[in-house]
């Protein structure tokens, strides 16, 4: 079955946004298979953007996402990935459709709530990043 890993980033959990955010995806339909919320440590930050690496903000990136706890998840089901990827709207939330969950609780690209994987493959890289086998269900 397919798999997003989906992480409310610490803006979204000191904002209190925790229990709207998942209640969007829970309403969507798709199966909640891993929860957790998380102190991530620089390393694992920098390996799951290691992507953007070389890009000027990367450092900022990496200084957001270890700011204060975010909250791990693992969602599954038929087309989980683009189907997250539009409920959650464009990286940049002044240009995400009112709607998303960017356009409605978000306006800076670097307080943008939460990440969304952006391929299966990834989905299912970033879970394996992100979880530990026996947290899982
Ligand atoms: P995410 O991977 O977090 O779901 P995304 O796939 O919409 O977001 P990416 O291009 O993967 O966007 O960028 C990852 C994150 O890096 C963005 O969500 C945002 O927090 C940050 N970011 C991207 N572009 C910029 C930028 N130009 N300035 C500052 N931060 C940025
Ligand atoms: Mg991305």
């Amino acid at each position: 079955v397919e798999q997003s890993y989906i992480m409310i980033k610490p803006d979204g959990v000191q904002r209190g946004l925790v229990g709207e955010i998942i209640s969007r995806f829970e309403k969507k339909g798709f199966k909640l298979t891993g929860l957790k919320l998380f102190q991530c440590p620089q390393e694992l930050a920098e390996e799951h953007y290691k992507d953007l690496q070389s890009k000027p903000f990367f450092p900022k990136l990496i200084q957001y996402i270890t700011s204060g706890p975010v909250v791990c998840m693992a969602w599954e089901g038929v087309g989980v990935v683009a189907s997250a990827r539009k409920l959650i709207g464009a990286t940049n939330p002044l240009q995400a459709e009112p709607g998303t969950i960017r356009g409605d609780l978000a306006v800076q690209t670097g307080r943008n709530v939460i990440h969304g994987s952006d391929s299966p493959e990834n989905g299912k890289r970033e879970i394996d990043l992100w979880f530990k086998e026996g947290e899982l269900c």
